[in-house]
Formats: C-alpha cells, sequence, structure tokens
C-alpha cells in the first residue's frame, strides 16, 4: 500500500488540470511571460548573481555550514527520493524573466490564511495559534503581509459509510457561498474515518483571489488526499498558481500517541514546519538536497517532525534575492518572534547563533549585491 508524501513531490508531479504547474510556468520558452524591465535592480541582482557569497556575509555562511555539519553528524541527512535540487543559479537564471509574475510587488505582498474548519470540531485549528504563526511567518519572510481570513468551514460526516467510499460534502465559505467538495472513506487504518479531497479545496481558494495576494494557503486539521493511489496527503504546493492546502490531521493522531504523547508544543512545531516549506514553494523554491534544510523533501511523518525550522545558505540566498532584505534584521525578528515559545526553544538556539554572526558582520555585507 502506498503513503502518500507528507510534502509536496517532486514539481513534475504538481501540474494539474486547473492549476498552472511550476515546469510550465517557468518554462524560458513561454513566449507569453512578461519580459522583465531592464530598470527593475532586483532583475539585475537576480541576473548577475553567481554564488552564495555574492548573498549573504562571509561569518553568517560559516555558522550555517558548522550547524549544518553538526546536525549531520547527529542526525542521518535527509533522503533526497530522486530529486536533482534547485542551484541558486538555476533558481536566479529564470527569475529576470518571470520577475513580475514571480517576484512580490508592494502592492501584491499579502500572505492569505484561510483556516477551514470541521464543522463538529470548529476549536481543532486553535491549536496552531495563526496569531503566533502571522507573526513568525512576517519574521521569516521580510517584506510580506500575512492576513488570516474568516474561516471557512466544511461538512464533514462524523463517521464514513462502510457501503460507500466516496460521496459529496459541501465546503462554506461564507455569504451564502457554498463548494461541493469530494470526500471518501479513509483507505488505511480500521477508523474508517473521512478524508476530504485537496484538489476541491484548492480550486475553492483559486475563485476570486484578492488582487493584493501573493499567495492564499488554506489550514486545517483536516485528513486530506489528492487521489486514489494515496492513503493520505499532508498537503500540497502549487507554486506557480501560488495555493497551497494543509491538513494536519495526521500529525495530531501521530503526536498525540505514546506514554506521554508529545503533545501540543510538538505538533505546532510540525504544523509551521510544514506550512512554511509550503509558503516557500509559492516562491518557486524547488525541493533542497543538501540534507539539513526546511525545503528537503519528506516521505513521511517521521521525516517532516525531524526536519529543521531553518534554511541552509543556498536557500537562504535565494529568499534574500526574492525579497531583497537585510538578514541581520530578519534574525533579530525570528529570535524575537520565538523568544518565550516553548514549541520552538530548540529552534531558537540555532537562531540566535546565526543572529549573532549576522550581527557581526559589516553592514554591507549583509544586504544582496547589487
Ligand atoms: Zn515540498
Ligand atoms: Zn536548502
Amino acid at each position: 500500500m502506498s503513503t502518500a508524501a507528507s510534502r509536496s513531490p517532486p514539481p513534475a508531479k504538481r501540474a494539474r488540470r486547473l492549476l498552472r504547474g511550476r515546469q510550465a510556468s517557468s518554462s524560458s520558452s513561454n513566449s507569453s511571460l512578461p519580459s522583465t524591465t531592464s530598470a527593475n535592480p532586483l532583475g539585475r541582482r537576480l541576473r548577475h548573481c553567481n554564488s552564495v557569497e555574492e548573498v549573504l556575509p562571509h561569518r553568517l555562511c560559516a555558522t550555517i555550514q558548522a550547524q549544518d555539519t553538526d546536525r549531520l553528524n547527529s542526525h542521518a541527512p535527509f533522503r533526497t527520493y530522486g530529486e536533482e535540487g534547485q542551484s541558486l543559479q538555476e533558481f536566479c537564471q529564470d527569475r529576470p524573466k518571470l520577475l513580475r509574475s514571480y517576484c512580490p510587488t508592494p502592492r501584491r505582498s499579502i500572505i492569505y490564511l484561510q483556516p477551514i474548519i470541521d464543522e463538529r470540531q470548529p476549536t481543532e485549528l486553535e491549536q496552531l495559534d495563526l496569531d503566533f504563526v502571522s507573526r513568525f511567518l512576517e519574521a521569516f519572510l521580510p517584506t510580506m503581509k500575512v492576513r488570516v481570513m474568516e474561516p471557512w468551514r466544511i461538512e464533514v460526516p462524523a463517521k464514513a459509510t462502510k457501503t460507500k467510499a466516496h460521496y459529496e460534502t459541501t465546503l462554506k465559505v461564507g455569504h451564502g457561498g457554498e463548494y461541493s467538495v469530494a470526500a471518501r472513506r479513509s483507505r488505511d487504518g480500521p477508523s474508517l474515518h473521512p478524508q476530504i479531497g485537496l484538489n476541491d479545496l484548492a480550486d475553492a481558494l483559486l475563485y476570486k483571489v484578492p488582487r493584493d495576494a501573493w499567495c492564499r494557503v488554506g489550514v486545517s486539521m483536516l485528513d486530506l488526499y489528492e487521489d486514489d493511489n494515496d492513503d493520505f496527503c499532508m498537503g500540497r504546493a502549487w507554486g506557480a498558481s501560488r495555493v497551497a492546502v494543509l491538513g494536519f490531521f495526521r500529525y495530531a493522531a501521530e503526536l498525540g500517541k505514546g506514554r506521554p504523547p508529545r503533545g501540543v508544543p510538538a505538533l505546532r512545531e510540525a504544523m509551521v514546519k510544514t506550512l512554511t516549506h509550503e509558503i516557500l514553494h509559492c516562491f518557486l523554491f524547488d525541493h533542497c538536497t543538501r540534507g539539513s534544510c526546511l525545503m528537503n523533501t519528506t516521505g513521511n511523518l517521521h521525516e517532516d517532525f525531524e526536519a529543521p525550522l531553518w534554511l541552509c545558505e543556498e536557500c537562504l540566498a535565494k529568499l534574500c534575492l526574492t525579497l531583497d532584505f537585510d538578514v541581520r534584521d530578519r534574525y533579530a525578528c525570528l529570535a524575537e518572534a520565538l523568544t518565550g515559545e516553548p514549541a520552538f526553544a530548540g529552534d531558537l538556539q540555532h537562531l540566535l547563533a546565526r543572529r549573532d554572526a549576522a550581527r557581526r558582520s559589516s553592514p554591507s555585507m549583509s544586504q544582496p549585491a547589487t
């Protein structure tokens, strides 16, 4: 029996009927793509960037590499699942051509978080604490703003029947709007609990996307599936369409096991990591193969829980070039966001070391090279 990858699979598998897949949209041979004006400074920087050292301070790179080495000495590297990764040069090569569509602008810089709530358990998503998530994401992604929307509600049957494996249910999106959403009986385990089709949720998110939205992300505690070949799917991002859907049912179920159960802090950490990972796909980040990075692909729940919250220096350089920020300010804001949060005590130690390394760098080295 197959088990779905916990996070997005390689990009080639992401394309689907109503969503623009990354491969098609980022192809340099696509004549419909807008061209970049030579006056755009971000475009110039992306075109001329050849190495991480042009973007990040040397001290910070050294600290990140030392942290990665420490982690790889104590943990097995993440598997690559046959993916080739995406170098900084590859990431930059397509960007100037795609800049108007694929880099945020002041008019289009809001990450919309759309809670999707099971009507039977309306308080379940409070474990995620979307106020904290908003503060964290705004620190992690400088220049971006996060807006949490009024929840959508979904009717989830109390229990799927043994005789009817597939059925339809209703997603209520406010102001009387409703979508019909596919559901099915779960295929693994004895509980026959209902699962929701994530493709229909993605279609609902794509309808009437706000003009100032950079991306729109559905977050839920639902058990999701994508197609008949999977047992479940934690979530999916369609980077070129800048939409993602996440359901954290399996995290809660797994972390609720054991004596004592690992509990809410571990659940929150796992949810925030996966949410951030999927949002980075909306900036056209592909999976990383460096072995110790938030953008590593993961293929099961254990790997999701083991994933770090931080980026390797190559992925950090991609983010720095995309959003044009000062890394010293970013680490200061991240440290502030995570201070006093028990779920992120271990992550905070890593970030403080990086913050201190960035602080010791000269100001001129903490800005992306021009
Ligand atoms: Zn992914
Ligand atoms: Zn990376």
